[in-house]
């Protein structure tokens, strides 16, 4: 049932979940049919100023978007304005890396992909992400796919909500603070845009806020319970990461399965192979050929550089193939990010939002791991580019002299949107923030789900992943509170 004002709220429910994006939707699907829920969700069904400014924040360190436009606050979350690119994540993302100290998932790849049908009937794709053996000696062919229904975690669940008996949806209900008695949340506190308040009750809850959000809220939970036991919890919000994102150069190729004719998305990627990342001590990096089918300037400032770099190879390119087969694009890096203790959430106590809960600071730099990993694979690349009469990559100066490009007119796409680390999952109460369950250390009936338990995030989107270990949870909850 769909509530259009706080004093319909009932006093109790079983579960209570905090957010109503992809992650909060799917968890209450799974958790509706044993179970009474409450989704408090801060916006509406539309974007709004008011909804929107509260995710206003400064960020501190390396060029990174505007954190209002970022992540989208109403119904359905930053979904509304997604890619809808989407991959699961390989073996080796959930492994340790000593020498690099990378920490590890304390689960494993299987436990998500046990639910990768469900995953895929939801976002309505093919359960199809082969990785393949490619030509190249260092990459690997990997397949995305991309959901292409417009606005899936709205109006379809709209739909659900308003014909479940178990569900209560609340919209413009802000959590703005929560008492925490030793290891337990006792209520939480709501707010509408007209300041009236309400207490709730419920014998569990879940943050599903976004991968910045459930930091942020958090850290204001342990700022207000200093007698809890999450006050002495130092990882919330630390160990934040992104997906470095840029244009790294033009190519040239006479590769078929570049070139796609019926839109302008990328239809091939390389991905580094693990073996080769662990010989050079790198991370992770992802290549997507971008073939524009119009893009003729880009090709005749190739073809007028080839001209003079490898003219012999350009004439064989012209000699072998028909002048029509040979593509040109651009070529951009999704590149892996250290976890770094220092890329972190903090609250800002000088810059309140309209319910004085502290806006957020965002620490956030790309660091030397990150940036050796984006050059070493951009020039492994191009090099096998040649060694194999691939075709050709016109390197950006800059990756070329070993430096990255410092903003978007360099080439810096800066990230992809994707709030990875800040409650990250970790095996005991020292090292990060929930437990392989996503229970918060030192809480009994507090959960968190998102990108943001992630304790380290590959190459690829992060919303498949987050829907994977939304249904893993509303499992766990299901089983827990026969
Ligand atoms: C431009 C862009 C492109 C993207 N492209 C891709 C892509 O191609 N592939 C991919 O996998 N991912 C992509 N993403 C990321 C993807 O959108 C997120 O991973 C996904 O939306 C996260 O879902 P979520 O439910 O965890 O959080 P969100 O979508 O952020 O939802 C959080 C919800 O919580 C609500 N909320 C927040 N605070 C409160 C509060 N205090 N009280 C009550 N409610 C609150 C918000 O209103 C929102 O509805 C993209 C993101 C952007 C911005």
């Amino acid at each position: 049932m769909i509530l259009d004002n706080l004093e319909k709220i009932k006093s109790s429910y079983d579960i209570c979940i905090i957010g109503a994006g992809a992650s909060g939707l799917v968890i209450s699907e799974k958790l509706s049919k044993k179970h009474k829920i409450l989704i408090i969700e801060g916006g509406s069904f539309d974007i709004s100023e008011k909804s929107q400014e509260i995710y206003a924040g400064k960020v501190i360190g390396d060029n990174y978007f505007d954190l209002t436009t970022t992540r989208l606050r109403y119904f359905g979350g930053s979904t509304n304005h997604w890619g809808g690119w989407v991959r699961n994540f390989d073996n080796e993302d959930f492994e340790k890396n000593e020498k690099l100290n990378l920490t590890n998932w304390p689960i494993k790849k299987k436990s998500l992909d046990f639910y990768l049908d469900e995953t895929c009937k939801i976002l309505n794709i093919k359960n199809y992400f082969k990785t393949s053996n490619f030509e190249m000696p260092s990459f690997n062919k990997v397949v995305y796919q991309r959901v292409t229904e417009p606005h899936l975690f709205s109006k379809p669940y709209i739909n659900k909500i308003k014909n479940s008996k178990n569900i209560d949806l609340c919209l413009n209900s802000n959590l703005i603070n929560a008492e925490i008695k030793d290891q337990l949340v006792t209520k939480i506190l709501i707010s509408d845009f007209k300041n009236y308040k309400k207490e709730i009750n419920s014998k569990k809850y879940i943050l599903c806020t976004g991968g910045l959000e459930n930091s942020r809220i958090l850290l204001w939970l342990k700022k207000n319970n200093p007698n809890s036991q999450i006050f002495s919890n130092n990882n919330i919000g630390k160990y934040f990461f992104e997906h470095p994102h840029l244009h790294v150069g033009d190519f040239i190729t006479k590769l078929k399965d570049v070139k796609r004719k019926d839109s302008d998305f990328p239809a091939f990627f390389l991905q580094f192979k693990s073996d080769q990342k662990k010989n050079l001590n790198i991370l992770g990096s992802t290549f997507r050929f971008y073939h524009y089918p119009g893009s003729s300037n880009i090709s005749k400032k190739i073809i007028a550089e080839l001209s003079c770099l490898a003219p012999r190879y350009l004439e064989s390119l012209y000699n072998s193939f028909d002048k029509k087969l040979v593509c040109t694009g651009q070529l951009f890096l999704v590149s892996e990010q250290y976890p770094d203790f220092s890329n972190r959430i903090e609250l800002d106590p000088n810059d309140l939002d309209l319910f004085g809960v502290p806006k957020l600071n965002l620490f956030w730099k790309k660091g030397s791991l990150d940036k050796k990993t984006i050059i070493t694979s951009s020039k492994i690349l191009a090099k096998e580019f040649v060694d194999l009469n691939l075709g050709r990559i016109s390197l950006n100066n800059k990756i070329h002299n070993g430096e990255l490009p410092e903003d978007e007119k360099d080439g810096n796409f800066i990230g992809g949107n994707h709030h990875m680390g800040g409650t990250r999952m970790s095996k005991d109460s020292k090292s990060g923030v929930v437990d392989e369950n996503l229970k918060v250390w030192g809480t009994n009936n507090l959960y968190v789900c998102g990108s943001s338990v992630f304790p380290r995030g590959g190459t690829c989107n992060p919303t498949l992943s987050i829907i994977q270990l939304s249904l893993r949870l509303g499992d766990h909850l299901n089983k827990i509170l026969l």
